[in-house]
C-alpha cells in the first residue's frame, strides 16, 4: 500500500472507478477547476494545439476516449474547421448525461456525439479515426496494454494517438509540495466540496501508481505505436504522450 490506502485487485478496480465517477459527475467540472487551480484547461488546450485538426471542411474524426463530460471534444470542434466531429466514449453514463447537456448549451451538439463505451473494447470499427485522445483517463483503466491496442485498432493508418496523463514530478522541492497538496489537500477538498474524500483518495493513490513518461511511451511502443514522444508538462504533474498507427 502507498501512504496506507489499500491496493485495489484487478477485477475490483473498473467497480471503484466507476463509483467514483458515479458520485462526481455533476459536480466534475467545477471540482476539476478547483483542485487543478484550473491547469487542466491549459492542458487540455496543450493537447489540442499539437493535434492541430484541420481547418476548412476536411472530414477530421476524432475519437475522444475516456472523454466524460466532453472537455476535449470541445475544444477539438471549436478548434477545427466544419469537417471536424468528435465522438466521446465513456463507460460512465452519468458523465456522459452531463455531456451532452453540455454540448447542448454550447450548440456542439452536432458535431460531438457521446457514445457509453469499455475502453478495453471499443464498439468501433478498424481504421474509422484520425485520431484518438485520452485525457487523464488511461490510468483509471484495469488493463492499460488492451486499450492502448484498441486505441491503435480503431485509428486509420497514419492516424495520431495522444494520451494526456498525471505523471512523476521531477523538479526537486516541487515534488515535495506536490505530495503534499495530493495526499493531504486533494481529499479534504474532496471531502468539503464534493461530500466524500474517498474517491479523492483513491485518485491521487491511481496518479501515483501511473508509469513514468518513458516507461509509458514504452508500452505504446509495445502495443504498436510508431514515432512515440513523451513531453512532461508543468514539471512533470502531467506527461502528454503521441505515437502514431504506422
Ligand atoms: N477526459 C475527461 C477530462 O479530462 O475531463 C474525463 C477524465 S475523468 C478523470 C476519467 C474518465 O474515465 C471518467 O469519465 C470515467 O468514467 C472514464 N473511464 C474510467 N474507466 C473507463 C473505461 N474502462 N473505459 C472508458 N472510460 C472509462
Amino acid at each position: 500500500t502507498h501512504f496506507g490506502y489499500r491496493t485495489v485487485p484487478l477485477d475490483e478496480k473498473q467497480t471503484l472507478v466507476d463509483d467514483v465517477f458515479h458520485k462526481v459527475a455533476k459536480r466534475y467540472d467545477i471540482m476539476n477547476d478547483f483542485m487543478s487551480g484550473g491547469l487542466h484547461r491549459a492542458w487540455k488546450n496543450l493537447l489540442i494545439s499539437r493535434l492541430r485538426p484541420p481547418q476548412g471542411d476536411r472530414p477530421f474524426l476524432h475519437l475522444d476516449l475516456a472523454g466524460g463530460t466532453g472537455d476535449v471534444a470541445f475544444r477539438s470542434v471549436s478548434a477545427g474547421g466544419t469537417g471536424t466531429r468528435a465522438i466521446v466514449a465513456d463507460i460512465n453514463t452519468e458523465m456522459l448525461a452531463v455531456g451532452r447537456e453540455r454540448a447542448e448549451k454550447r450548440g456542439l451538439a452536432d458535431r460531438v456525439e457521446f457514445r457509453e463505451a469499455n475502453a478495453e473494447e471499443l464498439p468501433f470499427e478498424d481504421g474509422m479515426f484520425d485520431a484518438v485522445t485520452i485525457a487523464f483517463g488511461i490510468r483509471n483503466v484495469p488493463r492499460i496494454p488492451l486499450a492502448l491496442k484498441e486505441m491503435r485498432r480503431v485509428l486509420k493508418p497514419g492516424g495520431r494517438c495522444m494520451v494526456l496523463e498525471f505523471s512523476t514530478v521531477d523538479v526537486p522541492l516541487l515534488d515535495k509540495i506536490y505530495e503534499f497538496y495530493s495526499f493531504k489537500v486533494i481529499p479534504s477538498i474532496g471531502a468539503r466540496v464534493a461530500g466524500d474524500a474517498e474517491p479523492y483518495q483513491y485518485l491521487v493513490e491511481s496518479i501515483r501508481k501511473f508509469p513514468p513518461p518513458e516507461a509509458f511511451a514504452q508500452m505504446m511502443r509495445d502495443a504498436g505505436f510508431g514515432r512515440v514522444t513523451a513531453t512532461p508538462l508543468t514539471g512533470g504533474i502531467v506527461a502528454l504522450h503521441s505515437g502514431y498507427r504506422i
